[in-house]
């Protein structure tokens, strides 16, 4: 057989065999011989150890991966018809696994019947390290999660998709809340595992199609292909915030986290992908601001009332179940003696992953899906029992404050829930200051008279909570039977200072002697706000130099010391376990 240089050595056989091809399958490359019409007519052992199929007279473009096939058989052709050596890269089937071989392709001397000689060159390691080099430049490296870089080249493709099938997406951003605890507190091996534990989970409750990348130190970004509309959303965040909320155990610590989520969608919010991410992350910002723990998604109105939060809602239902309501008691003092003349009554929810989560978080949604009115019920019930435990310990008359929401105000069933407290407990309607709002008067006065005059029947003296906040009219104040007014922290924080806020506290006290009112001040943290305002006359205050809101037990034992101020333990701070 004549053949050209390089092939004039190599000898087409099914087992090789002499020194060049010794040589080529010492190196690790496969040799194949191959007719013009792209049939294998020869190969090296190699080839056919790795292809692991009978290869003589198959195409050798069906050795390949069907990806790669165009590009062998161009090649395959051109150095058929002009002689010149071609070079492709192809994945060759080795049974399960595709191996890169770089093919080169020339002509060996015409007559030969198999003329053309394919030389392959395993590339896999360094495809490897290019596959790894790009996986590092697009993935974060502690999460394994697409990075920011990976991540907008997805959000540019889902938009691309959007636009041609008109179906909607959402962006959203999570940010760990108390992970910068953890990490401050217990080092950066935990904080990492912390952070690898959660990429984890929230990438579990996702689907295929679904994108998640690690953007920053405790923040991810999910991308939603489809998820548009608010149910799809508040499926998802509310699955997001799940999966941060159990317990997470590392090197026998339980770490409690939970996530705010911040939602934009496309093409509502913005049709751009730096936009979306923008919105997305001032919505989340909003999510912190407003508690925490929850979804929030974008709007223009950055003003508006924080959206319903499902998730919370949700727990709400569970943590009645699980009696994980407790009430605290804060002390109302007289200022001229420092004596406790009373407690008011304020709700407190220990939820078991979040910590304390404040009232103006859960009261507003219980307002909304009206589990306040069983919510309200108890702790008018329990308030009234306690009250007699608190007068017991301290030998004398006391009265108990309880806090009155409008939804439970208009209920038809107020009345009898008051009846029961009452009756159950055996405390006389004396002992009870109902607070509420002005508001709460004025969406139907008539319908607040008569409510207010049986609960006036009872005993029970009404307080103005929040005054001075609600209503710009103070005729009410002629018409209904309103025993005290409690002066918003508002225009107490500044004293004696602020001289608006002194005129304004002035003007209360005298309103409040003309109509026979009693006034007590919210919010009193500093003596010379105490000070102040006794010194006007208003001896009645509530706050936390007198006292924090505290359990029965810790207001049993300040009516007994006698402890006030600083030894008085602190209100829990919201948001810890
Ligand atoms: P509120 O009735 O005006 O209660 C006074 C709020 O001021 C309480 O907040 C109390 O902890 C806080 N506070 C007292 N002294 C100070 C102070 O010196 N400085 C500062 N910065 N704050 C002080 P809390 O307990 O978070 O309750 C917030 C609101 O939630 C209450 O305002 C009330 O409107 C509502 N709420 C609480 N418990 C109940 C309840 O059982 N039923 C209803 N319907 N609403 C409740
Ligand atoms: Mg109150
Ligand atoms: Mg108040």
């Amino acid at each position: 057989m004549h053949t050209s240089s390089t092939a004039a050595k190599f000898e087409p056989r099914k087992q090789p065999s002499g020194l060049l091809d010794s040589l080529l399958e010492a190196a690790g490359d496969i040799v194949l011989r191959v007719t013009l019409g792209g049939q294998v007519r020869a190969a090296s052992r190699r080839a056919l150890s790795l292809t692991g199929v009978e290869i003589d007279g198959r195409p050798v473009v069906s050795l390949v991966h069907d990806v790669d096939q165009p590009a062998l058989r161009n090649a395959l052709v051109s150095t058929g018809a002009n002689g010149g050596a071609n070079v492709v890269e192809a994945r060759f089937r080795c049974g399960e696994r595709d191996i890169w071989f770089e093919l080169r392709i020339g002509l060996l001397a015409s007559g030969d019947d198999a003329p053309l000689l394919i030389i392959g060159r395993d590339m896999s390691a360094q495809h490897a390290t290019e596959e790894r080099l790009r996986h590092m430049a697009t993935h974060d490296a502690l999460t394994e999660l697409p990075n920011r870089v990976l991540l907008s080249d997805r959000i540019r493709m889902v938009i691309a998709n959007a636009r041609r099938s008109g179906q909607g997406f959402a962006v959203a951003t999570i940010g760990l809340d108390g992970f910068k605890k953890v990490n401050d507190g217990l080092g950066h091996a935990i904080g990492d595992a912390v952070l690898r534990m959660a990429a984890g989970r929230l990438r579990r409750t996702l689907r295929d199609s679904d994108t998640l990348a690690r953007v920053g130190g405790d923040e991810f970004v999910a991308v939603l292909p489809g998820s548009s509309n608010e149910p799809q959303i508040k499926l998802v965040t509310g699955r997001l915030m799940a999966a941060l909320q159990s317990p997470f155990e590392i090197d026998g610590h339980t770490i409690y986290l939970a996530g705010s989520i911040g939602v934009a969608t496309y093409p509502e919010h913005a049709e751009d992908e730096v936009r979306l991410v923008t919105l997305a992350d001032t919505a989340m910002s909003r999510a912190k601001e407003t508690g925490k723990a929850r979804a929030v998604t974008y709007s223009p109105r950055d003003q508006g009332p924080p959206e319903h939060d499902i998730s919370l809602e949700a727990a709400m239902f569970n943590a009645v179940r699980e009696g994980e309501f407790q009430l605290y008691y804060q002390p109302i003092v007289d200022a001229r003696n420092r004596t406790i003349e009373g407690f008011e009554t304020l709700m407190r929810w220990k939820h078991p992953t979040l910590g304390m989560v404040p009232p103006v978080r859960f009261i507003p949604i219980a307002e909304t899906n009206g589990l306040i009115n069983l919510l309200g019920a108890w702790a008018l019930k329990a308030a009234c029992m306690q009250i007699r435990q608190f007068e017991e310990v301290a030998g004398r008359e006391l009265y108990i404050s309880v806090n009155i929401s409008p939804r439970q105000f208009r209920s038809d069933k107020f009345l009898t829930v008051l009846d029961d407290a009452l009756a159950l407990s055996g405390t006389p309607g004396s002992k009870l200051v109902l607070e509420i709002t002005e508001g709460t008067l004025m969406v139907d006065p008539v319908h607040a008279e008569s409510v207010l005059a049986k609960m006036a029947e009872r005993g029970a003296r009404i307080a103005i909570d929040d005054f001075g906040t609600g209503y710009s009219s103070l005729a009410y104040l002629k018409r209904f039977p309103i025993s005290v007014l409690k002066v918003d922290r508002a225009f107490v924080k500044d004293l004696p200072g602020a001289e608006k806020d002194a005129a304004i506290c002035n003007a209360v006290l005298d309103l409040a002697k003309h109509l026979d009112l009693s006034v007590v001040a919210e919010g009193v943290e500093t003596e010379a706000q105490l000070a102040w305002l006794d010194k006007l006359g208003c001896h009645y205050v509530q706050g936390y130099l007198t006292g924090k809101p505290m359990p029965a037990h810790v207001a049993v034992a300040a009516l007994t010391e006698n402890l006030y101020t600083e030894l008085l333990p602190h209100d829990l701070p919201a948001g810890k376990p």
